[in-house]
């Protein structure tokens, strides 16, 4: 287990971490917790949630997030399996802007059939060599 786990009692998920309010676990381990989404995209939609409450993925201990990888593929293959989807997003939010609506991070699992899952529009813009070159300068030095 990580060695702090942060909590926010008003969380919804550190609340369903607790027990507090149930869910249906799909997998459970000292860092992390997989469940179903209660208000699904698509059947099968689930959640990995950190067990400590961190808001956004920058946040999150180099560890912890390696955890919540750790478990996806089997996850997903299981979910998959059990609903008949071929397809499926892993989906990540930060922020209200991009659509983060509980304040603790988590990795949707989202299957995606021909009438159900998660649409998305994806309007492609282009990458011109002279932004390309200082976003890469910027971002490296961003890499501590
Ligand atoms: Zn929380």
């Amino acid at each position: 287990m990580h060695a702090s786990q942060p909590v926010d009692p008003e969380c919804i998920f550190c609340r369903i971490v607790s027990g507090t309010i149930p869910c249906h676990r799909l997998y459970e381990d000292e860092d992390v917790l997989g469940f179903l989404d209660v208000g699904p995209v698509s059947r099968g939609h689930a959640l990995i949630i950190p067990k400590g409450h961190w808001a956004t993925l920058d946040q999150v201990p180099a560890d912890v997030a390696a955890a919540a990888m750790r478990v996806a593929p089997r996850l997903s293959r299981a979910i998959m399996n059990a609903t008949g989807a071929e397809a499926w997003n892993v989906l990540q939010n930060n922020g209200k802007l991009a659509h983060q609506a509980v304040d603790h991070v988590h990795f949707h699992i989202i299957p995606r059939t021909s009438d159900a899952g998660l649409e998305i529009g994806w309007p492609s813009g282009s990458l011109g060599d002279e932004d390309a070159a200082a976003l890469v300068a910027a971002i490296a030095r961003g890499m501590n």
